[in-house]
């Protein structure tokens, strides 16, 4: 099955986190047994990245949710390491600054969405508005809980302008942040990483469990799915975000623009160089599928 089907929140349905197994890793017993499958999605993406800079019709979103430690950055680091630094843009979501809180609570997102031709990875998301936000009552129910029919608006807007959403909640358990958290104790070059807010968040498991049942389960649609991805294992959560992405930019049907020039008689200018100048000897290039 392809991992866009099986990963995917179905629309409509009511998600249950406890029944997800986060250490999940598909046919792969190891790192090692999964590199090549690896290896054929990030050339996959960064193919199907240039096409998408090359055609400059659409543009991708991808939003990263998850708890702390659960790996956003470490997806960005992978994922966009298979692409053109040109074509793409990360933007990573705070605490709202004072300008951003006097504004509606979209506003600031929606100026980090992409242009055409360009990928922008969230690294959270308007999401937090119904994460952090609910679980620490920083905005009244009646508010909090408005925002997921508008988050659902929002989403369309954007798709109905030729954006792609993909959505990931990286879905790791309470063992496994347990792990990282003393990495980044052991690790000195680790320890920027460490905050107050990741032990502060820990006593509040179960509400940010429920809290993302419900985005899940109300955010999911045809339009911008949301896919709940197994992150015990840092390379399977690659290869799985990988490889979701890629086949979602492969079904585009994506096409090289036409060419602005007429490509016959661009290469007799450049023959009538060659003959005046020499040279003209360089090697040919790997040609793009
Ligand atoms: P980090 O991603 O580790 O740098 O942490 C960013 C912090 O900002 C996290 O604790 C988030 O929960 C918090 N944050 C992000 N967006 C919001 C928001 N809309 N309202 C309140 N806190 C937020
Ligand atoms: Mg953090």
């Amino acid at each position: 099955m392809n991992y866009s089907k099986q990963f995917c929140v179905k629309p409509g349905s009511e998600v249950d986190l406890g029944k997800v197994d986060a250490g999940f890793t598909d046919k792969h017993e190891s790192h090692e047994h999964a590199l090549p499958e690896i290896e054929t999605y990030t050339q996959k993406l960064h193919d199907l990245q240039y096409l998408m800079y090359a055609e400059d019709k659409r543009s991708l979103l991808i939003c990263l949710q998850g708890r702390d430690a659960a790996g956003k950055d470490g997806t960005i680091n992978h994922v966009l390491g298979a692409m053109n630094p040109q074509g793409c843009a990360v933007t990573g979501f705070k605490v709202p600054s004072k300008e951003e809180a006097a504004h509606d609570f979209l506003w600031r997102y929606h100026q980090h969405t992409p242009a055409k031709g360009q990928v922008a990875i969230f690294n959270r998301s308007h999401y937090e508005d119904v994460l952090v936000v609910r679980v620490h009552d920083l905005v009244p129910k009646a508010v909090w809980s408005r925002r997921y029919a508008q988050i659902n608006d929002f989403e369309k807007t954007l798709v109905d302008n030729g954006t792609h959403i993909l959505k990931f909640y990286l879905h790791i358990d309470p063992h496994e942040q347990l792990a990282r958290f003393r990495q980044r104790i052991d690790d000195p070059a680790r320890h920027w990483k460490i905050s107050d807010g990741d032990y502060a968040e820990r006593p509040f498991w179960d509400a940010y469990t429920e809290a993302f049942e419900d985005a899940l389960s109300k955010t999911s649609t045809e339009h911008a799915p949301w896919f709940v991805i197994p992150s015990n294992h840092k390379w399977f959560r690659n290869l799985a975000i990988s490889r979701i992405v890629a086949e979602t930019l492969e079904s585009l049907g994506m096409k090289f623009p036409e060419p602005t020039v007429d490509i016959d008689q661009i290469k007799q200018k450049y023959h009538a160089i060659v003959e005046q100048e020499g040279g003209g000897d360089a090697q040919p290039v790997k040609e793009h599928k």
